[in-house]
C-alpha cells in the first residue's frame, strides 16, 4: 500500500485534479490520498489557506467577510464547474464554511485553526466526489473518525502516539481513502493544525499508521535540487538522499518538503518518494534510511535568512559551572527557541530566528545576560543567513571544510561563524544576508560544478 500526498498547486484547478486522478488510478497500490487545500494557480494567485486565514481574522474583527467567503467558495466552485460536478458539493462547502465562521470565538487561535483546516477538509470532500464521479470507489475520511489526535497547540500541533494504532484500522477501508492534510483533533475534539505546509506531516503520519510500503509526495518540481534553483540556474537533481540529509536541507530553506514531516516515515523506515504531478514520469527523489555514497561528500546546499546572533563573551567562561544553563534559562523565560550554539572557551554565540524577538525582548535579554551573568560583552547581530552544506559522506572525507571555506574566501565572502554539527551530516556557515547568494553560488561551484583533476 502507498500513501500519496498532493500539494496545493496539484489541486488548484480542475485540470490538475484530473492529473491527480490519473496518477492515483494508474497504480492500485495508491490506496490512501492526502490532500492540501487548493493552492496557487499562477504566481500572483493566493492560496485558499491564506484566504481562509484572512477571512477568519476579518470575522473576528467585524463578524462578517462576505467578499472573502465568496472568493473562497468561488475557488472550489470553479474547480467543480470545470469538472462537471453537481452543485450540491459546493453547497455543502459553502454551508460548512458559514457554519465554522459562526462558531465559538473565545479562543481566537483555535477559531482560526478551525477555519484554516476547512481548506483541506472541504478539498478532500471535493476530491473524493470527483473520483466517484470518474467511476472510482473513493471515500472522504475525517481525521476525527480515523483517530488522528494531536496536542492542543494551535498552528503547531504534534501528533499523539495513539493515533498510529487508530489509523492502522483504516486498512480495512474498501476503495480509495481521501484524507485531508494539515490538521488533527485534540482530546477535547477541537481542530488543531500543524505548522504551515503541514499536509506533508499528515501524509507521513498516515504512511506510518497504515504501515505503507511507500510515501509518495507529489509536488510541482521534478526532483529535489541540490541547491535552490532561484540562486543557481539548472542545478543538479538529487536522486537519493537519507532522512537525515533531507531533514537538514528542508530545515534550512528547501521548501519542497516540510522538515517535520520526515520523522513519522523515518520511524517506520518508510521510503519517501518526491514526484511531480505535472510530470509523473520523471524519476523524482527518493528519501531513504541509507544510501550508497556515490555523489561525493556533499548532496545539497541550503540557505535561509532571517537569523540573528547573540554573542556573549566572558573571560574564564569555560570554568564557570552553569553558565550555559543560565543563558538558556533567560531565553526560555521569553519563550525563545534557538537554532545553533557555536562556542569557544571564553565566548558563546546563540543563533535564533530573529522574527521571535522585537526590540523590547532583545534589550531585556541583553541586559539580563550582562547583569545576571556578569558578561564582559553581549552583542546582538541581525540579518544573518545560514548556509548548510549537507552530506552523509562528509564524515569519511578529509578536507571538506577546507574546500568550503576556501571557496568562500575566494568569493570574498566573510564567514561570521562556522558550526560543524556533531553528527557530521552538515556544516553550517553564518554569513551576512547580503552575501548569502554569493556564498551559495561559490559553494555550489566548488562541490557540484568543478571538474576535479
Ligand atoms: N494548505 C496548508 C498551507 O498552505 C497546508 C499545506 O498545504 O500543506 O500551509
Amino acid at each position: 500500500m502507498k500513501v500519496v500526498k498532493f500539494g496545493g498547486s496539484s489541486l488548484a484547478t480542475g485540470a490538475q485534479l484530473e492529473k491527480v486522478f490519473q496518477i492515483v488510478i494508474s497504480d492500485p497500490e495508491r490506496r490512501a490520498v492526502v490532500v492540501s487545500a487548493p493552492g496557487k494557480r499562477h504566481a500572483q494567485d493566493t492560496k485558499v489557506t491564506d484566504l481562509l486565514i484572512a477571512c477568519a481574522k476579518q470575522y473576528l474583527l467585524s463578524g462578517e467577510a462576505p467578499e472573502l467567503v465568496k472568493t473562497i467558495v468561488g475557488r472550489y466552485a470553479d474547480i467543480a464547474l470545470e469538472l462537471g460536478l453537481p452543485d450540491d458539493v459546493i453547497d455543502l462547502i459553502h454551508s460548512d464554511l458559514l457554519h465554522l465562521l459562526e462558531g465559538e470565538k473565545q479562543h481566537p487561535d483555535r477559531y482560526i485553526d478551525a477555519i484554516k483546516a476547512s481548506g483541506e477538509d472541504n478539498n478532500a470532500k471535493l476530491v473524493a466526489a470527483y473520483f466517484r464521479h470518474r467511476g472510482a470507489e473513493a471515500h472522504y475520511v475525517s481525521p476525527k473518525d480515523a483517530g488522528l489526535f494531536v496536542t492542543s497547540e494551535p498552528g503547531n500541533a504534534q501528533v499523539l502516539p495513539e493515533s498510529y494504532d487508530n489509523l492502522f484500522r483504516l486498512r480495512q477501508q474498501e476503495g480509495i481513502i481521501v484524507f485531508p492534510g494539515f490538521f488533527g483533533f485534540n482530546q477535547e475534539g477541537e481542530v488543531i493544525t500543524f505548522s504551515r505546509s503541514g499536509s506533508d506531516i499528515t501524509g507521513s503520519i498516515l504512511a506510518n499508521g497504515l504501515k505503507a510500503e511507500q510515501y509518495e509526495n507529489f509536488t510541482d518540481v521534478d526532483a529535489v535540487y541540490s541547491v535552490n534553483p532561484s540562486i543557481v540556474s539548472d542545478p543538479k537533481e538529487i536522486r537519493e538522499l537519507t532522512y537525515r540529509e533531507m531533514r537538514e536541507l528542508s530545515y534550512a530553506g528547501f521548501s519542497v518538503f516540510h522538515d517535520e514531516a520526515l520523522i513519522p516515515a523515518f520511524r517506520a523506515r518508510i521510503p519517501v518518494q518526491i514526484k511531480n504531478t505535472n510530470n509523473p514520469a520523471a524519476e523524482g527523489t527518493r528519501v531513504v534510511a541509507e544510501r550508497d555514497n556515490t555523489n561525493g561528500p556533499v548532496v545539497g546546499i541550503a540557505s535561509d535568512s532571517g537569523f540573528c546572533s547573540i554573542y556573549i563573551s566572558k573571560y574564564l567562561m569555560n570554568r564557570e559551572i552553569g553558565f550555559g544553563r543560565r543563558i538558556l534559562q533567560i531565553l526560555e523565560d521569553d519563550g525563545l527557541t534557538y537554532e545553533h550554539i557555536p562556542s569557544g572557551i571564553d565566548d558563546i554565540t546563540i543563533i535564533l530566528r530573529q522574527d521571535q524577538m522585537d526590540e523590547v525582548i532583545e534589550q531585556r535579554i541583553a541586559k539580563r545576560i550582562k547583569e545576571e551573568l556578569d558578561a564582559d560583552e553581549v552583542t546582538i547581530e541581525h540579518n544573518i543567513a545560514l548556509i548548510m552544506v549537507v552530506g552523509e559522506a562528509m564524515r569519511h572525507n578529509v578536507g571538506t571544510t577546507a574546500r568550503a571555506s576556501k571557496a568562500l574566501s575566494d568569493a570574498h565572502v566573510n564567514i561570521e561563524m562556522i558550526n560543524q554539527g556533531s553528527s557530521e551530516v552538515s556544516m553550517m556557515f553564518g554569513v551576512k544576508e547580503a552575501q548569502e547568494k554569493q556564498a551559495v553560488r561559490a559553494l555550489y561551484q566548488e562541490f557540484f560544478a568543478k571538474v576535479l583533476v
